[in-house]
């Protein structure tokens, strides 16, 4: 790493700098005063270093550090020595300590503390959440996970895009739209990149993904649901099933976790979180299968019902022990189910039956998509069936009507697969700032 910040970071520190002067900065995580002598615990991004001051040496000093409020931040310039009781194997014994800003106290929220603050505690002083290593590391799976299926993606020929958040028009029903108001008309927060990456299939960029904030005014509180999440977003043309979609879904999902598996090796130690190697191909489970699945299970449900919550949870559990395997794809959604998604492509032979899918990792969806309608009379027909104003979808439709190839993608919940992957109870838990029906601050 370039030395930036003229600052050396605790695991940068070896026996090649016993005995020789650096300068460390961080954040006065504990001080322990025995008199004549005191150890402050100093954390910066990569851990924690002792910094070991003696009152004989330099009494202004030891006063100065016993002085220090927790979480205090502070530059020691100092002589790094062995030492066996501490825990990195050495400690710093200081000339020179600027403060750089004194923390107030009381704390809103302890960092090292053992008994654990509620989610909305944290949530509402998150700066201070993220300085515990556990909860920074979440967030450094996360970059790791995205720039893995970045990786494969790029490598596979697909062009990153970005389309636009403010829109005339939503794609998945109206409910969850948040209007806003622009300049003198009406618009909203984008639900998901839908209708202009399939325009771009018109285009002759016949690979490509995004990876935004989508909106959703999810009127329901639950565990899995945010109004404002990331989306990860692939469309492919010239495709000839929506085999060949699940095929790309399948290589990020794996991408995702192998490069957190080789790069995130100790925030999955921090935070205790088993990852193994997921085979591929995932599992393939029709709907009509996944029904009986969930029914034998002990759950009422009827075909042509969705699976809802506890038909997922039903069926990972399944999945897990009788095929042990953690991700699987649900395929070949009912119309009726898939009805107010219009541009969902339904099997000519068998219109009753679409080539949708999703995704579930652990019994939780975490991609849904599948080859879209591209014939200009059969997508309109789709679309008045669901009383859809053609007139506010121009845009969309005229990339219909001029040279449109077969094509399909997905839409992928980064967030979902965080949590997922780590185990966590709640999405909120892997987004840094959530936003939901309750919380829009900080
Ligand atoms: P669900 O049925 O779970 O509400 P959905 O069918 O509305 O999801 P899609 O519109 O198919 O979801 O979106 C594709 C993916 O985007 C989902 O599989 C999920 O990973 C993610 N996603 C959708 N809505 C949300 C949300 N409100 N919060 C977090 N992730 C979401």
């Amino acid at each position: 790493m370039p030395q930036w910040q003229h600052i050396t970071y605790s695991n940068q520190i070896t026996t090649e700098h016993y005995g020789k002067q650096i300068t460390v900065g961080g954040w006065v995580q504990d001080l322990r005063n025995l008199g004549g002598i005191s150890f402050l615990q100093l954390r910066d991004r990569e851990g924690v270093i002792q910094i070991t001051s003696l009152k004989k040496k330099n009494k202004e000093l030891f006063e100065l550090v016993a002085s220090l409020p927790r979480e205090s931040v502070v530059l020691v310039t100092g002589m790094v020595k062995e030492s066996k009781e501490a825990r990195a194997g050495f400690e710093i014994l200081p000339d020179r300590i600027d403060v750089l800003n004194r923390a107030e106290a009381p704390l809103p929220l302890g960092v090292v503390d053992k008994v654990g603050a509620d989610l909305d505690t944290r949530l509402n002083n998150r700066f201070m959440d993220l300085r515990k290593e556990e909860v920074r590391a979440v967030f450094q799976v996360e970059a790791k996970a995205v720039e893995g299926i970045r990786q494969f993606l790029l490598g596979n020929g697909f062009v990153e895009v970005h389309t636009p958040k403010i829109v005339a028009a939503g794609a998945e029903g109206g409910s969850t739209l948040f209007p806003i108001k622009y300049f003198d008309r009406n618009a909203y927060l984008a639900q998901s990149p839908q209708l202009y990456k399939q325009n771009l299939m018109a285009t002759g960029f016949d690979r490509i993904f995004e990876v935004a904030h989508a909106y959703r005014a999810e009127a329901s509180d639950t565990i899995r649901h945010i109004a404002e999440f990331i989306s990860l977003d692939v469309e492919l043309a010239f495709i000839e099933s929506s085999e060949d979609i699940m095929a790309v879904a399948e290589g990020i999902a794996v991408a995702g976790i192998e490069h957190v598996r080789a790069h995130a090796q100790k925030e999955l130690e921090i935070l205790g979180a088993k990852l193994e190697s997921p085979s591929a191909p995932f599992p393939r489970v029709k709907y009509k299968d996944a029904v009986e699945i969930v029914k034998g299970q002990g759950m009422r449900i009827e075909h042509g019902e969705d699976l809802g919550t506890e038909g997922e949870k039903a069926l990972g559990e399944y999945m897990k022990r009788e095929k042990q395997c953690e991700l699987y794809f649900i395929t070949e959604f009912p119309t009726s189910l898939k009805r107010g998604t219009f541009y969902a492509k339904r099997f000519d032979d068998d219109p009753e039956t679409t080539g949708y899918f999703d995704l579930d990792y652990r019994g939780q969806e975490i991609v849904s998509g599948g080859q879209r309608e591209h014939r200009y009379a059969v997508l309109t027909e789709q679309m008045r069936e669901n009383n859809l104003n053609l007139e506010s979808f121009d845009f969309y439709l005229k990339g219909f009507r001029f040279g449109m190839p077969p094509h399909g993608g997905f839409g992928f919940g980064v967030e979902r697969y965080v949590q997922k992957m780590l185990g966590l109870s709640n999405i909120r838990e892997a987004v840094l700032y959530p936003r939901d029906r309750a919380r829009l601050v900080p």
